[in-house]
Order: C-alpha cells, then structure tokens, then sequence
C-alpha cells in the first residue's frame, strides 16, 4: 500500500505536501519522498527511507520551493524494500516526468521485456511503479509535441491503459507543464479531489484519501473516476477526460475494513459509516448463530476495528470496554520478515488490563484475520490475564487468497485461512467461538453508502481476480511472497 498526493497552487506546496504525507502516513511506513516544480522549470526533490518526518528536514524543506508537487509513503509490495524502491521516481525523457504510484501492476515482468526489447528504456529495479513509469513516459514522447496539450497528455493515458493490467492509482509530475493524476479501469485504489480558492485562480489537490482536505482548506470536489484521468496545467487549468475504453467502478473493500483512515469518504462511502455497519451486521450474525449468547464483554483489538466493536456492543447491548493500550511508537507487526520476531512484537504494542478479563467472557473484535499470529496471541494474553471463554469476531471474512492489487499481503500458504475450515482457525488461535462477517453482509456494509456501486474488489474472500493474469503469475507470486524467500533475498541483499 501506499498513499500518494499531488497539491497545484499559486503559492509554494511543499509544506502542504508534507503536512499530506503526514496525514496519510498510515499508508506507508517504509519510505517518503516528493518533487516540486518552480517558476524556471526545475525540480527539487527528496526521497528517502523511513517516516515523513524523519525524511523532511528543516534543510530539505527549505529547498523544496514550487507551485506544483507530488508526494509518496511507500508501503513495500511489489519488489522490496529499499531505497531504489522510493518515490517520486523519474524518468528524463521526454520533459522529465515524476511518477508516485498507488497499486500493483500484475503484468509488470512482461511489460519490463517490451521496454527492454522494443523501447530500449532501462529499467533499474524490479519496482512494477518503474515500470509504469516508463511505459507512460514512452507513450507520451511517442507524440511527438515539445509543448504537449492535455490532448496528447491523455492520448498517452489512454495507451497506458491498453497496457497495463492490475491496480494503480498514479500522480506524475511533467516537468514545466502540470501534474497528471489517473486510476485504473476498475479504480481499484483510491484517488479523491479537492479544490480552494487561490487570490487568482483555484487550486487543486489530488490525493488518496480526501481526510486531508479539510484541514488545509480545500473542499472535496469528487473522486477521480475509474480510467478517467485529470491534467492541471502550471497555470492551474483543470482539464479531465475519461482515458478508458470499459471503466467500471471496482473499488478495494479492504480500504473499508482495514486501511483507510475513519474520517475518509472513499468513492463516496463513509469509512466510519461502513465500519459501524459492519458492526451491526456481526451482532445480527451473532445473535442468529446464538441467540442465548453467554458474552459479559465486547473488547476491540485497537485500531481499525474499534468501531465496529463499539457499534457491535450497542447491537447486542453488551458493555463495551477497552482491554487493550496500544503503544502508537512501535511500527505495524505485519512489516517484520522473520514470524518468530512478529509474534513478539504484539505484545510489546499491546499491553493488557487484567482486570477487564478476569473471571468473563470476552468477545475480542478485530478487522480481519491474516497470518492469525495477532488473534492467537491476543487470545492467550486474555486467558492469561483470567478471561474464563475468549470469543473472536472479524469485520472481514476469512482472507483465503493473496492479495496482487497493492496490499502487503503474504503467500497464500501462509494466510491461516488459507486450507482450514472455520472451526479449524477457531481451533488453530485458541477462540472458543470464531464468527466471521459473511462477504454478502461485508459487501451491504459498504454498498449501503453508494448503491450505485455495482461491485467491489474482493479476489483476497472469494480468489476471484478481476483483471487479467498471466500464465504462471500466481504462482511466482506466491513463492516471491513466502518468509523464507523474502528472507533469502534479503540477505542477498546485505551480502
Ligand atoms: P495477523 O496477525 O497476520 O492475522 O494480522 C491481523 C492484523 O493485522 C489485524 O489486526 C489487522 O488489523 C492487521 N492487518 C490486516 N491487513 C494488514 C496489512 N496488509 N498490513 C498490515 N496489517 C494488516
């Protein structure tokens, strides 16, 4: 995952570029960067491992002077990690063009050859964002125009389109003419825009999540529509055209469930709203499975699912208590390569109050079981600290199949769901009642917000892909994606 933003004003943006980044830090931990453009058409840039705030500097802002930017946290999915993979990255041909990307590419290995083979672009990483890059870049110099127009901006979209398969989200920056945003046929990942009244003309800014508009004075326009794409030239003409030949809108459940923030409106759903509802429809399922239920206590595992626990409790009018303090300074479990480390680190970022466990029966609510290393610890800490039954409830349904459209997934085999029945996880964390949302119910939760969203992305519930694969995909990913080879690669890496 990733979060991307690009800011067009009459003033400087870096500091609300960075104040962006920070807002959309939960996206992406691994490495920051942003580029601006100034009035002689030169780019200033920095990119670099690590927080918002540890890669902006006093002495880096100082020199991040421009009226149009882009910015990146990056998330490692695709590739790995490091700080080749970082972005912006750039390409100097033609115009010099910036790109922060959102997604995966799942056809990234052949369009690689091409550029190799056919379009003599070399490529340095592995990064499916390079890729795209490039393939964008040659599109557009493939028009021929010193001066390109949105015309032939959005001709190279459309290409781009042709030729690229999975999910993106992408911001570019096209050096002495504007910042170009567009989101995959499906609109997989996110992309919201925002527009303010400058003293001469409006100012834009397009990012991944609309959270950050407000507090910057910009008020929500719309969602970039699937294929669509937008063109704000450096004056701050804002020009837009549907690039895609079927777009259909597709967006990611799982930003509803897990990674969106609470107070973003993603394709027009509440992702507070959805999570409350998610909430409802579990207490429903668990007074239909049980209606003379024993539960004394509904805890939430902090932070995405605490509102669909506290919404779970009114239903079922239950007390709602926290069991659990989150330390915020220790980074996400899930980013740690070696399982036997994860398993620590829950507790060191979970500490528990006993006494909300002693001599009960809990039910602990999470967002969503992955590897299952989170819940089966959590249940031993509840029964440690005196909890009599310990009940488990997910606002996501069993996650059975590997994620490929830009979220930090592991290797199907390694998903606890993978190749168990219910009762097997239940077994398998230690829950003495394991309830799972059903996909229908997780799917009515969101839709409830836009109706006229047909369909969601849900391949990571039901396996079912929705944008072509190649051959032996599948498959390579999932052995690119297991422990013991991220290990290995990384070790290379060192050597
Ligand atoms: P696990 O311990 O592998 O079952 O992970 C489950 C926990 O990880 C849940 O508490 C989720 O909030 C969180 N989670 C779900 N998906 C991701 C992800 N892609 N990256 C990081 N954390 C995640």
């Amino acid at each position: 995952m990733c979060g991307i933003v690009g800011i067009s004003a009459e003033t400087n943006v870096a500091a609300e570029i960075y104040d962006s980044l920070l807002m959309l830090q939960h996206r992406g931990q691994d490495a920051a960067g942003m580029v601006v453009c100034d009035s002689d058409d030169k780019l200033q840039s920095r990119k670099s491992m690590g927080y918002v705030r540890d890669v902006f500097q006093q002495r880096h802002m100082s020199k991040l002077i421009g009226n149009y930017g882009i910015g990146h946290v990056r998330y490692p999915t695709a590739g790995g990690a490091g700080k080749e993979f970082a972005q912006p990255m750039y390409v100097n041909s033609p115009y010099g063009i910036s790109l922060a990307h959102n997604g995966n590419l799942t056809n990234s290995t052949e369009l690689g050859k091409q550029l190799f083979h056919a379009e003599m672009r070399h490529l340095n990483t592995d990064s499916d964002s390079e890729v795209l890059l490039n393939i964008f870049a040659h599109e557009l110099g493939k028009q021929r125009e010193i001066y390109p127009s949105a015309k032939h901006i959005f001709r190279a979209v459309t290409k781009t389109h042709r030729r690229c398969d999975g999910a993106y989200a992408v911001l570019a920056l096209i050096t002495g003419h504007g910042i170009l945003a567009f989101r995959d046929n499906n609109g997989i990942r996110p992309l919201s825009i925002g527009i303010r009244q400058g003293k001469t003309r409006d100012e834009y800014i397009i990012a991944s999540e609309d959270a950050l508009f407000e507090s910057q004075g910009f008020k929500k326009l719309r969602d970039v529509e699937p294929g669509e794409a937008i063109f704000i030239d450096k004056k701050g003409n804002f020009f837009s055209e549907q690039c895609a030949e079927m777009p259909q809108k597709r967006p990611c459940i799982f930003e509803y469930v897990y990674f969106s923030r609470p107070d973003s409106k993603i394709d027009e759903i509440s992702v507070y709203k959805a999570r409350m509802r998610m909430g409802s429809r579990l207490a429903n399922l668990i007074k239909k499975q049980n209606p003379n239920h024993d539960i004394d206590v509904v805890i939430p595992i902090p932070d995405s699912s605490t509102t669909a626990a506290l919404q779970l409790a009114v239903d079922l009018n239950v007390p709602y208590r926290e069991g659990f303090v989150k330390n915020r300074y220790i980074g996400r479990t899930f980013i740690m390569p070696y399982q036997e480390e994860r398993r620590k680190s829950v507790r060191r970022k979970l500490n528990i109050l006993d006494l909300e466990f002693e001599g009960k029966n809990v039910l602990l609510v999470d967002d969503s079981i992955v590897r299952g290393t989170t819940s089966k610890k959590i249940i031993q800490m509840a029964k440690e600290a005196g909890a009599n039954k310990v009940y488990f409830a997910s606002a996501a349904p069993a996650i059975k199949y590997q994620n490929l459209y830009g979220i930090d997934m592991p290797a199907t085999s390694e998903l606890i769901a993978s190749n168990r029945t219910d009762e097997q996880v239940a077994k398998e964390i230690g829950a003495d009642w394991l309830i799972y949302q059903t996909l229908d119910d997780l799917i009515a939760s969101c839709k409830e917000g836009n109706p006229e969203i047909k369909e969601f992305e849900t391949s990571i519930f039901t396996g079912e892909y929705i944008t072509p694969l190649g051959e032996n995909y599948l498959q390579e990913l999932e052995i690119s994606r297991q422990d013991e080879v991220k290990a290995q690669r990384e070790k290379a890496k060192a050597n």
